[in-house]
């Protein structure tokens, strides 16, 4: 059973149409890269998923089953989500920035230890981090952390809305090599929006290819670039991989 689909989906804000009956089964346990250009309804797709937004129209399931949004918090604790410059609460420690999401779910000190140390470990952090601030980390330090929270509870399905943007490119290349570590270690259902096609090249097994709310083309990166669907898809690929 798919864990993540959208039946008939349409969203709209005013008179502007942000997706349009998208019919969409994402596979379980691979990445899918989300790309299309700027306002092509990308971030509504991840919002839409771990129902910060709510359909107009059709149906969103999560883990198979549509969507209870009497239950959003739940829901929320089953999802990864990380948000380019959504970022770590200022005032809390790393740790504390790490482990929150384990003590809303009441896990007991033991686990949340030996939980965060293996995260800081997976990603590369020094452990002596743990106390200090994020004020004290470098942005691609932060960045680590902030995946280390969405992956704290281990949850299946992994929201990422540009979580590698904003870096410099050698640090960006550092973390994509750590996520492509994670996955290959704690294999999950994830959703990477990025407006990068190499980006979602390199990490992701399956691209979906959005254009004004629509879908134009689903399937592995090798059968988009081999066999595009259409012209928009072409040029958006040339454009986006000639130098
Ligand atoms: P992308 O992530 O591909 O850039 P978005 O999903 O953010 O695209 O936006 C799709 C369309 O919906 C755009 O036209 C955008 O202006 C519109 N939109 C998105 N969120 C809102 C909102 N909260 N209020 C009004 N319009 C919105």
């Amino acid at each position: 059973m798919a864990q993540i689909a959208l039946q008939n989906v349409s969203k709209l804000y005013g008179d502007a149409t942000a997706l349009q009956n998208v019919d969409l089964t994402f596979t379980n346990l691979v990445t899918t890269a989300v790309v299309g250009p700027s306002g092509s309804g990308k971030s509504t797709m991840l919002q839409l998923i771990n129902g910060l937004v709510r359909p107009d129209q059709g149906q969103v399931f999560a883990f198979g089953k549509p969507i209870d949004y009497q239950h959003l918090p739940e829901l929320r604790l089953q999802i990864g989500y990380a948000v380019q410059g959504i970022g770590l609460f200022p005032h809390l420690t790393v740790e504390a920035n790490i482990t929150l999401l384990a003590r809303l779910a009441r896990w007991d000190a033991e686990r949340i230890k030996a939980r965060t140390e293996e995260l800081m470990t997976l990603v590369n952090l020094p452990l002596s981090y743990a106390l200090r601030y994020p004020h004290e980390l470098s942005g691609g330090e932060q960045q680590r952390v902030g995946l280390c929270r969405a992956m704290t509870l281990n949850p299946e399905i992994f929201l990422l809305d540009e979580p590698f943007g904003a870096l410099d490119p050698i640090t960006r290349n550092e973390i994509q090599r750590e996520f492509l570590h994670l996955q290959g270690s704690e294999a999950r259902t994830i959703i990477l929006v990025t407006h990068d096609l190499r980006e979602a090249l390199k990490l992701a097994q399956r691209l979906v290819v959005l254009d004004r709310g629509c879908v134009v083309q689903h399937g592995t990166g090798a059968e988009i670039l081999e066999n595009p669907a259409n012209g928009f898809i072409r040029s958006f690929f040339q454009s986006q991989l000639d130098p």
